[in-house]
């Protein structure tokens, strides 16, 4: 073992210089040009790893996907899910270097991607790798796909993985995207929330009118759109839609023992945050809310004249942009028929439309044996106990693995908690990188020790 970490130690340059070579391609999902280009440049890398890999179709992106067997029989079975689709760059003038040219400042790498999810996927092959390099082989069974689309809902993966249960079979799915709650202590997810996006869209009339002229015998979309969103949620932010909460399973017992371990520093995560207070009534609340609850968050709203001065008119039109996170148990589709019921029962002239695809809740029961050796290996290689968490916030097409194929998925974030995913400037904290590499060779390592 330490042979595989002395090599993953030696070889830190040339490591980064494959994390700048991946997130110069810009393979944000909604470009399948520039999104294969990428997969092919990610291909012809794990290849020169050694890692077998080849291009698979989906319906939409294609995946990347290889598979090592281990030289020993009845070892377990890892796959490694990562996804090299990113986000859009958006907001050039507040990048500090461009997206897509990745710059080093301060020990960290900066570029579109470089956490979400390149530089995390890559610490896995990079383990792979260093195996590979040091001994010949891989220790226990690996499987690896990478998804194309998972910034837009992960369709194709999840009909890629409908029909190929057996190719993704495995013992445990291994997945590192987003940040740790803390640089210096691992984080380990046992489920994620869903999330749907849509747009609310209200016309009254065919151009802007006069807002004296005409003012006061027009309808203003504006005002009823409000009116509509206002009557989606109460003060205490809780959603009015009929049936919304039915299908929420509540915090568990066990959870809540999970919960209580967490840190709680209302002050200090509002800092982290940027914002000015943290909604919640204590730890416990914090964490039912973020874990456990759905929302129903107004991502954006335009309508009529937003520049500098004054413009006297009656819009024409009025559109929210509007997002669902889905607690566990919760059917987006369920869901969105209720929301749309709403909408058209009080104005039948809004128009729903869903953007993307949505993702469906995912959960893991957190006491399965083969989660033990994981663990402690994170733990030997970071050099603290984990901080467990039952349910990430954010969405992941974990539902693949969990619902799909019923096998069992962790989640272990290498990310800087402030690695600004899907916003300007992301980074990754390149101390966090090299250990995400120790920290998968450690797991692979003791996965199969432990047979
Ligand atoms: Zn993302």
């Amino acid at each position: 073992m330490n042979r595989i970490h002395e090599y993953i130690d030696q070889n830190r340059d040339r490591y980064v210089q494959d994390l700048i070579d991946i997130v110069s391609k810009p393979s944000i999902g909604t470009d399948p040009e520039q999104t294969r280009l990428c997969a092919e440049a990610i291909r012809d890398k794990m290849k020169a790893m050694g890692i077998p890999a080849q291009i698979l179709e989906t319906i939409n992106n294609p995946v990347i996907y290889a598979e090592l067997p281990a030289s020993r029989e009845n070892m377990p079975t890892v796959l490694f899910y990562g996804h090299y689709d990113v986000q859009p760059a958006r907001d050039l003038d507040l990048w500090d270097s461009e997206p897509f040219a990745p710059e080093i400042r301060n020990g960290r790498i900066y570029g579109r991607g470089v956490a979400d999810n390149k530089g995390q996927f890559l610490t896995q092959l990079l383990a792979i790798e260093a195996y590979l390099k040091q001994t010949g082989e891989v220790p226990v069974n690996v499987k690896v796909i990478l998804d194309g689309e998972e910034e837009i809902g992960s369709k194709g993966l999840a009909d890629f993985a409908a029909k190929n249960k057996d190719l993704l079979k495995a013992d445990l799915v291994y997945t590192s995207d987003g940040g740790t709650q803390n640089p210096e202590i691992p984080t380990i997810n046992f489920g994620v929330r869903g999330v749907m996006n849509f747009d609310l869209t209200l016309e009254t009339a065919s151009t802007d009118n006069h807002s004296g002229n005409k003012g006061g015998v027009t309808r203003n979309p504006a005002w009823d759109m409000v009116q509509l969103l206002s009557k989606m949620l109460d003060e205490n932010g809780r959603v009015l839609i009929p049936g919304f909460y039915d299908a929420v399973v509540p915090m568990s017992p066990k959870d809540r023992e999970l919960v209580e371990a967490l840190p709680f520093r209302p002050e200090q995560f509002a800092r982290d945050f940027g914002v000015k207070e943290i909604v919640a009534r204590d730890k416990v609340d914090y964490y039912d809310k973020l874990m456990f609850q759905p929302t129903l968050t107004i991502n954006g709203m335009f309508s009529g004249y937003t520049g500098a001065g004054c413009k006297n008119i009656i819009p024409k039109s009025a559109t929210a942009k509007m997002e669902v996170r889905f607690a566990w148990k919760q059917n987006p589709e369920t869901i969105y028929r209720l929301i749309e019921d709403f909408v058209k029962e009080r104005n039948p002239q809004v128009q729903m439309c869903m953007v993307e695809d949505y993702m469906y809740p995912s959960r893991n029961n957190t006491e399965l044996p083969i989660y033990e050796p994981v663990i402690e290996a994170v733990e030997k290689i970071w050099g603290a106990k984990a901080v467990i968490s039952p349910v990430s916030g954010g969405s992941l097409p974990e539902f693949i693995w969990t619902s799909i194929l019923e096998q069992p998925s962790i989640l272990i974030p290498y990310a800087n908690p402030d690695e600004a995913n899907h916003a300007p400037n992301e980074n990754l904290d390149l101390s966090l990188f090299q250990k995400g590499i120790h920290t998968t060779a450690e797991v692979l390592h003791a996965l199969a020790s432990q047979k």
